[in-house]
């Protein structure tokens, strides 16, 4: 029987994250656009230097601003990989676009930009790349397809945050960016995320969308003597008091990346020749991408092996897990036709990609544990 259990993920404390809540609730400012709020932005703004980062109540709510501020239309088009999540695709659906799905690199998961090409129409609006388990998605090459055109490229960065492609920061890569707090991410307040806007064009509105279609947020900096509905809108703004969790967190990411990268590259050196010789596959990182340490992930030779491999590690109180199904088949995207064989890579690597347990806190002994465990693990020889 095991000893202990560990768990895939488990949020912990990085820093001063109570006492800055504390100093939010004492200041009676708890609300939305307060002292946190416009820290954790700055600080966003000075690290990555974008132009202008907004926190939101989520990363599903940064990617719907984005589908706002974009004017997307019904009959729009926006291409989406197929293997991310929900929210890549359904916010911009929440508007009446239709996702056209797009295959992802046998390599490293991402949307594939060779096959992109082929999936531009006229009605094309958006492409968004998401950059999976923070390794970047080839920007310069969708960006030359999209640029020309005047489509726009709304990075999905939930897992990319501080990972970066041809040493520039992703978030800053396409015309807006969205970013995740939530317990899963490498930096969390629970539930939180953040729209970086690198268009400029686009900042006035960002701040209006997301303040309910008013101009609140210029009457709160004296710039208008009382504030009105101007335009479409909801409520998008992030409290103060989840604002001063993720800024006890923000303040320390660089020590926080530096865990992670630690975590990260033990499992690599200690399963490398063991995954080799039972043609297991452990990430591809290219030379040109500077990961943003958000996962470590095994594809097993087949379902068999991955679900084998799952029921070996539970029996040892451990649990890993599996990522997307692929969302061109899932039940409301059939809708638009999706069908088996549309997306080979993605419905392949589906049923044998194996999540390792990564968090901030995981200790030493607990990542021991997990590893010693792998090393026990022969899967059955294919037939
Ligand atoms: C986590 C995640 C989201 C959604 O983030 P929320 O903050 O929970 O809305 C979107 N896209 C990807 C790729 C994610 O991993």
């Amino acid at each position: 029987m095991p000893t202990s259990s560990i768990p895939f993920n488990r949020s912990s404390l990085a820093g001063r994250e109570l006492e800055y809540i504390t100093q939010t609730i004492a200041n009676g400012q708890i609300a939305g656009d307060q002292a946190f709020s416009r820290k954790c932005q700055a600080l966003l703004e000075q690290a990555l230097g974008v132009k202008r980062a907004l926190v939101t109540t989520s990363c599903t709510h940064a990617l719907e601003m984005a589908a706002l501020l974009l004017d997307l239309q019904p009959g729009d088009e926006v291409i989406v990989p197929a293997f991310t999540f929900v929210s890549s695709a359904n916010a911009f659906v929440l508007r009446g676009a239709r996702p056209v799905f797009c295959d992802v690199r046998a390599d490293t998961l991402n949307l594939d930009e060779a096959k992109l090409a082929a999936l531009l129409t006229p009605r094309t609006k958006a492409i968004v790349p998401v950059h999976y388990a923070g390794v970047a998605c080839e920007m310069d090459a969708i960006n030359a397809l999209a640029a020309p055109r005047g489509i726009a490229v709304v990075e999905d960065n939930a897992h990319g945050l501080f990972g970066k492609y041809q040493g520039r920061w992703l978030g800053t890569l396409g015309t807006l960016a969205a970013q995740s707090f939530h317990e899963t991410k490498n930096i969390t307040c629970g539930e939180g995320g953040a729209l970086l806007i690198n268009d400029p064009r686009f900042a006035e509105r960002a701040e209006i969308i997301r303040e309910k279609g008013t101009d609140r947020a210029r009457f709160f900096r004296g710039q208008i003597d009382k504030y009105s509905w101007v335009d479409l809108g909801s409520s998008y703004v992030m409290s103060d008091v989840l604002a001063a969790f993720l800024y006890g967190q923000l303040e320390l990411w660089p020590g926080i990346q530096e865990k992670r990268r630690t975590i990260w590259q033990r499992y690599q050196q200690a399963l490398s020749v063991w995954a080799a010789a039972r043609q297991i596959r452990t990430p591809v990182v290219p030379a040109h991408c500077e990961q943003a340490w958000h996962m470590f992930y095994l594809l097993l030779p087949s379902l068999a092996a991955r679900t084998a491999l799952v029921a070996h590690l539970k029996a040892r109180g451990i649990l890993a897990v599996f990522h997307y199904l692929p969302l061109h088949l899932s039940a409301y995207a059939r809708r638009w036709g999706g069908k088996i064989g549309d997306c080979p890579v993605t419905e392949d690597i589906s049923d044998r990609l194996l999540r390792l347990p990564f968090f901030n806190a995981m200790t030493e002994d607990q990542q021991a544990q997990v590893i010693a465990a792998l090393l026990e693990f022969n899967p059955s020889p294919s037939p």
